[in-house]
């Protein structure tokens, strides 16, 4: 299982989907891609290979974009199959994320998210997630960082997630408990990865977070990384 993830100005697509390739020695049943452009989430993801992945991206979807990301699952919520398959959206469309590790609080989280009316396309626990950010975005009118940082104090498991939000298309925000998760750092653009192969040819400035930690991948601005427990904001 694997993360890639691209902000900044080249194309993302190839960026995302060589990465992915990179990754596949980590295993995986199936992978997916979510670029950005024109204001527009573009989703495209299979059962399958990467190579797979490639044939039904470029025959699907417009692949101009600068921001991308990418995930190989392994499936341990849900049965390996094209809806299971990361990235997974939020109920209002605006938030997307990948996923690797597992949510093991997520029946109970799903049980409040569809008492407050949420709906779930998949059988996933990473979709449970999502919509928990989106929820505490929306109650307790925080921005992305934070909703994620107190969504992450809520949920019992292991991950190494990276989230955007539509709303905010200049950032990325990543977190990392139990999986790996790198920040590769350019000039004017960064690279996320579970390890540095993705990025290696771009940049040798790499973050690694340690467990525990997350990070908002901010253009424009230095990472900033904090404690998942830790009050101060992000
Ligand atoms: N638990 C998530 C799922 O089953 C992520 C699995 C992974 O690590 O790829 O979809």
């Amino acid at each position: 299982c694997g993360i890639v993830g691209y902000i900044g100005k080249r194309d993302a697509y190839p960026i995302v989907i060589n990465g992915l390739q990179r990754l596949e020695y980590r295993g995986y049943d199936s992978a997916g891609v979510a670029l950005f452009s024109d204001a527009e989430i573009k989703l495209c993801k299979t059962k399958g290979k990467v190579a797979d992945l490639d044939k039904k991206c470029k025959a699907d979807i417009d692949l101009t974009a600068n921001i991308g990301i990418g995930h190989t699952r392994w499936a341990t919520h849900g049965e390996p199959n094209d809806v299971n398959s990361h990235p997974h959206i939020s109920n209002s469309g605006d938030l997307v994320i990948i996923h690797n590790g597992i949510i093991e609080n997520y029946e109970s989280l799903k049980k409040e998210l569809t008492n407050r009316g949420y709906t779930f396309s998949s059988d996933t626990d990473t979709e449970v997630l999502v919509n928990l950010i989106e929820d505490v975005q929306k109650n307790d009118n925080v921005k992305l960082g934070k909703a994620v940082q107190i969504a992450l104090n809520q949920a019992v498991g292991a991950y190494a997630i990276t989230v955007f939000d539509r709303k905010k298309p200049n950032e990325l925000v990543v977190a990392r408990l139990g999986s790996p998760l790198a920040i590769g750092v350019g000039e004017d653009e960064y690279f996320i990865a579970s390890d540095a192969s993705p990025f290696i040819e771009f940049t040798k400035d790499a973050i690694y977070l340690e467990d525990g930690e997350m990070a908002v991948v901010r253009l424009g601005r230095d990472v900033r990384v904090r404690e998942i427990k830790n009050d101060n904001l992000v």
